[in-house]
């Protein structure tokens, strides 16, 4: 497991929280793996929400979810993952943040720092009891290490009380490397 991408630690991480999650949020369907993942390990019973800016990022998610016959109850939704109360009314159980910018794609358009940190605070206060978010950051570019920069410092801020925070990284690898962050909700109240 060590071995492998960032990206792969974070669905293994995530994998135990979905047994029984009702509800699942994609914060960045880029190429449609994450959703796809979400959908594919969750039970018929639960619904997956996904977001991207990008048109070409519902094309994409939406053909991966047709090949795999995997379209059932996932909503695509073409909007800013900051404005999830529009679209999910009630609390979530596990949520996906995958930062940066598509791969293959515009990098350009890519997560930016000050909307991160209030989407984060926007999904905390939405996160169940013993629901999980996952957010992975990418310091390798400009934009993605002042991101990264700002959630490690928030997350290490966040209240003890209601939640536990985990990161994981490749540790000897050179500046720049994914870092993930696992936040699970302990206690309920009020951030
Ligand atoms: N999870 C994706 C996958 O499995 O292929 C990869 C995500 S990619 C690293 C980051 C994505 O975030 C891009 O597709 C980009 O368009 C999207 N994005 C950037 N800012 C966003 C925002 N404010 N709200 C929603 N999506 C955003």
């Amino acid at each position: 497991m060590i071995g492998k991408k960032v990206t792969f630690w974070a669905h293994e991480v995530v994998k135990p929280y979905l047994k029984d999650a009702l509800v699942l949020v994609d914060g960045t369907m880029g190429n449609g793996q994450d959703t796809l993942f979400l959908r594919e390990n969750s039970s018929s019973d639960a619904k997956v929400y996904s977001f991207d800016i990008q048109p070409i990022a519902l094309e994409m998610t939406s053909q991966v979810l047709t090949e795999q016959d995997r379209l059932g109850s996932v909503e695509l939704i073409l909007a800013n993952h900051r404005d999830i109360n529009k679209f999910v009314p009630t609390k979530i159980d596990v949520g996906m943040l995958n930062l940066g910018y598509l791969p293959q794609g515009n990098k350009e358009i890519t997560t930016m720092t000050e909307n991160s940190l209030s989407t984060l605070g926007i999904w905390l206060e939405k996160l169940s009891l013993h629901g999980l978010i996952s957010v992975v950051c990418y310091p390798g570019h400009v934009e993605g290490e002042q991101e990264y920069l700002a959630i490690s410092n928030y997350l290490s801020e966040l209240s003890g009380a209601l939640f536990q925070v985990a990161r994981m990284e490749a540790w000897n690898r050179k500046n720049g490397a994914p870092v993930a962050f696992f936040i699970e909700r302990i206690r309920e109240g009020l951030l």
